[in-house]
């Protein structure tokens, strides 16, 4: 018999439409997969009570005839930033433990709509400020593929959910690389959408303008269908964009054609080509050998160059503690969650006790640094020149463009090192965001999809697209038409090569 949990969602979401499987079995063999393999992975905080129930209502409406979405029947992992009615929210923190938030973020009401099954929320770092998942209060999330090994970060419980067979898809957030760095690390597909293309209501805010929800998959299929039902305008979110989108799984289908290559101009980014320091052998080298595939499949190459691309770390590392810190002061004891009381203190002191108990190290660390960039004597100095070097990334992009389709460079400079190796050391940590951080700061959309394994140690290696704002859809072409030769070359998906958990 067929391993359901091996299927993408689109087989998922065929074989349900014809009646070949019902929901509740492709759930129930989801559930039994979390249950025997995630004592190992701790991919889950939290799994959710309810995703039979929600199963067996979607099987009787199909037999009924009801009219229903491409994915209905098909489970979904959520990642715990996102606000869940039914479910607790923590974005990985003790000052959220336990906390049941009273609405349903967008993208969450939107997966109920089109009648998917969540099944429960992943692990995270917390509030997102990571690249391991080791800064989640609640322990790490181990990579599928090595289990001694991280999963990624901050979005490493999604990515390894899925590359883990615990679920087909997941939602993640990306907010300077949370989603396509994690995809890397574990053989995974993952998309940053435009900013303003996927709501942020409902998604616990780290950085508001840099912040975005998006898909993670094993297919670029897969995530495509999944940005189809999240995506779009949200009225509830004010940097939401109006406009109407294409479908981004036509796109993919499109990509699929094998000629969606022909012409394409691909430009690599010198300043994030792998040659640099930092990066790994194997990772420049599984990346030149996707360009030349990529070539001799019509894409015209082309380098480019992005000058202030250099700068991108340290301004981010301004910029989103400012916004964090700024985004956290509403974690007052009062309003959410923890509440440390204080024998006779006053309100500051039961705040401050509080936020000490709820905060672990590295968001006490980017509140420090956030409040200091937007202080009074250092606002010039530090936060606003980041904004001016926001704005001149944000040029280079423009620049890229009018050479370039689409850029192109490795989704991490590494494949997925040892747990405690960049713990110690924010700024090595920090380092592994180099080639996801600019997209965020300039609002253009970006894929991760998997490139081979590292000769070196065997372990994944991510491919990194990047389109112009408002152009997913191109992502989505060419990442599928990426996919198609580089799995002609493999003789199959990735994840076929991935070793047996246990
Ligand atoms: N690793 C980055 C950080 O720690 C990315 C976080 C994210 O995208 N949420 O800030």
């Amino acid at each position: 018999m067929t391993d359901l949990t091996r299927l993408s969602a689109a087989d998922l979401a065929t074989r349900l439409a014809a009646g070949e499987v019902s929901s509740v079995e492709v759930t129930q063999a989801h559930l039994d997969r979390i249950a025997a393999v995630d004592g190992d992975v701790h991919a889950f905080l939290h799994v959710s009570a309810d995703a039979l129930e929600t199963a067996a209502a979607v099987d009787t409406d199909r037999a009924a005839g009801a009219p229903l979405g491409e994915l209905a029947g098909v489970p979904i992992a959520i990642k715990d930033v996102l606000c869940t009615l039914d479910m607790p929210s923590t974005s990985g923190s003790r000052i959220l433990e336990g906390w049941v938030p009273p609405y349903d973020a967008t993208v969450v009401a939107r997966l109920r709509a089109a009648r998917l099954v969540p099944l429960g929320k992943t692990n995270m770092d917390e509030f997102a400020m990571g690249s391991s998942t080791e800064h989640s209060a609640f322990g790490p999330t181990r990579n599928p593929w090595a289990l001694d090994r991280i999963p990624g970060g901050s979005g490493g419980g999604s990515a390894a959910a899925v590359s883990a067979f615990e679920a087909p898809i997941a939602l993640g957030s990306d907010t300077g690389g949370s989603i396509r760095q994690p995809a890397a690390v574990t053989g995974s597909v993952g998309v940053k959408p435009t900013y303003g293309g996927v709501s942020r209501y409902g998604a616990i805010a780290l950085a508001s303008s840099l912040d975005q929800v998006g898909p993670v998959s094993r297919s670029v299929l897969d995530a495509a269908l999944v940005h189809d039902v999240i995506g779009g305008h949200d009225p509830r979110d004010a940097t939401s964009i109006p406009d109407a989108w294409p479908s981004m799984a036509a796109a993919a289908r499109a990509g699929q054609s094998g000629e969606a290559l022909a012409g394409v101009r691909v430009g690599v980014v010198k300043e994030l080509d792998g040659d640099g320091e930092g990066f790994q052998a194997g990772v420049r080298q599984r990346f030149t050998e996707t360009l030349d595939l990529m070539a001799a499949a019509g894409a015209e190459i082309v380098e480019v160059s992005a000058p202030n691309f250099e700068y991108a770390i340290a301004a981010y590392y301004l910029i989103l503690p400012a916004e964090a810190s700024s985004n956290l002061a509403k974690f007052d004891s009062v309003r959410f969650g923890l509440r440390r009381e204080v024998a006779g203190g006053t309100v500051e002191d039961v705040m401050a006790a509080t936020r000490e108990a709820g905060f672990g190290p590295e968001v006490k660390r980017r509140i420090i640094l956030g409040t200091y960039a937007l202080s009074a004597g250092y606002y010039d100095a530090y936060y606003g020149s980041a904004q001016k070097v926001r704005t001149l990334i944000q040029r280079d992009f423009a620049s890229c463009f009018e050479q370039a389709d689409v850029l192109v460079s490795p989704s991490a400079p590494t494949t997925a090192f040892r747990f405690g190796e960049k713990l110690a050391d924010p700024l090595a940590m920090y380092l592994n965001d180099v080639t996801t951080i600019p997209a965020n700061l300039a609002g253009v959309p970006g894929m991760g999809l998997p490139m081979g394994l590292a000769p070196e140690d065997g372990l994944p290696v991510g491919l990194q697209i990047m389109a112009p704002a408002r152009e997913d859809a191109r992502l989505y072409t060419v990442g599928a038409a990426v996919e198609q030769l580089l799995e002609a070359n493999w003789g199959g998906p990735l994840w076929t090569q991935a070793p047996a958990l246990g």
